[in-house]
């Protein structure tokens, strides 16, 4: 009998295995105290390693930011990244991947990685790195290094607007795959924060003529007109077009805005997101696991995922037109939080 518990013990721990390795972390790039330029903190210290560990050399970078308001399921999704990026990508810390044939992992395991369900009161705002860099190498020679980008403070009352505008700036121009994050539809004054990121890398990169940034994604939580437009990036693409189209009854602030966003950005779309079911939106002592998750939102994240992550999917980020290696993202990195200091 003892022997039998054993190994049942043995099984269980077996089991408990996590999904993400326990070395890894979230590294604060930065943070905005309050809303004044000066109170920007720039903890380059703790990121450089992130970006010039040598096993990075030689490599594009890929950069994956999420923004939007504070308690809309950001961190939570990137923490279901985490695990599929894990199952499909070998990183820096990490040579095998984890659950390969089930990137999801095990039904009742605690969701654990970048901080969520804070609760109602936020710390800091900023952008936080995950500590970890997945590794891809093509079979045409091509090598990449992948990094995820978690925000926090965005459209939250509590920051002020210089603050959103900052985050979203900031984190816009140092990622390739930009995803904003909206709950229910897209709103105009949302979309106003674009046009800021977009005047300020017009300036910043001094191109009229280029887009300035590579690709956005509306992600849209919550969406709940299925029957009008369908869950995913097909029935998302058809509500963004419709929201998207210039019309002569619009304000000439309206219709700029539209211009604005289809010019600035290389590639838009927008994903259509299920509700996740009433444990993750509201009961308080939820752990995260997918079992208590509703199938459409599973089935969403998958479709989500292959279409972000999937290696022909991956954009590497370039500056000028060109792409970088990550001691050359630093370099910019540097200036750009230089610039939003001044
Ligand atoms: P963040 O501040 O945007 O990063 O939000 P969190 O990821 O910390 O999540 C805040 C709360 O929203 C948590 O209690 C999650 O369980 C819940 N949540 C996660 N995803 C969703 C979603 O798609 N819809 C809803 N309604 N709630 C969600």
């Amino acid at each position: 009998i003892l022997f039998a518990k054993f190994l049942v013990l043995i099984f269980s721990i077996t089991k408990c295995d996590a999904s993400i390795p326990s070395v890894a972390s979230p590294v604060q790039l930065l943070n905005l105290s309050n809303g004044t330029k000066s109170d920007i903190v720039y903890n380059e210290e703790a990121v450089r390693n992130l970006f010039l560990d040598p096993k990075l050399e030689g490599r594009n970078v890929v950069v994956f930011s999420i923004v939007g308001a504070f308690r809309k399921g950001k961190s939570f999704l990137m923490n279901y990244i985490l695990r599929y990026m894990y199952a499909n990508y070998k990183s820096v810390s990490n040579s095998q991947l984890i659950n390969h044939e089930n990137w999801l992992g095990d039904e009742n395991e605690s969701l654990e990685g970048f901080d969520w369900k804070a609760g109602t009161k936020r710390v800091t705002s900023g952008l936080i790195l995950w500590s970890d860099v997945f590794l891809y190498d093509s079979n045409d020679g091509e090598k990449l290094a992948i990094y995820l980008m978690d925000t926090q403070g965005l459209f939250d009352h509590k920051s002020s607007s210089t603050d959103n505008s900052r985050i979203f700036s900031l984190s816009t121009m140092i990622s390739s795959t930009q995803i904003l994050n909206l709950l229910n539809i897209i709103q105009e004054n949302q979309l106003q924060y674009l046009q800021f990121a977009t005047e300020y890398a017009r300036y910043a990169t001094a191109d009229e003529e280029k887009s300035a940034f590579q690709n956005l994604l509306i992600l849209i939580r919550d969406w709940n007109s299925p029957e009008e437009y369908k869950y995913g990036i097909r029935g998302g693409n058809a509500y963004l077009n419709n929201f998207l189209e210039i019309h002569d009854y619009q304000t000439k602030e309206l219709q700029s805005v539209r211009r604005y966003l289809r010019s600035s950005f290389e590639k838009i779309n927008c994903f259509l997101m299920a509700h996740p079911g009433k444990t993750v939106a509201r009961d308080s002592s939820y752990n995260g696991s997918w079992s208590q998750i509703d199938e459409d939102f599973v089935h969403g994240m998958q479709d989500l995922f292959e279409f972000l992550f999937s290696p022909r999917k991956l954009t590497t980020k370039k500056v000028n037109g060109v792409a970088v290696e990550p001691a050359e993202l630093l370099v910019f990195i540097n200036s750009y939080v230089e610039n939003f200091k001044s």
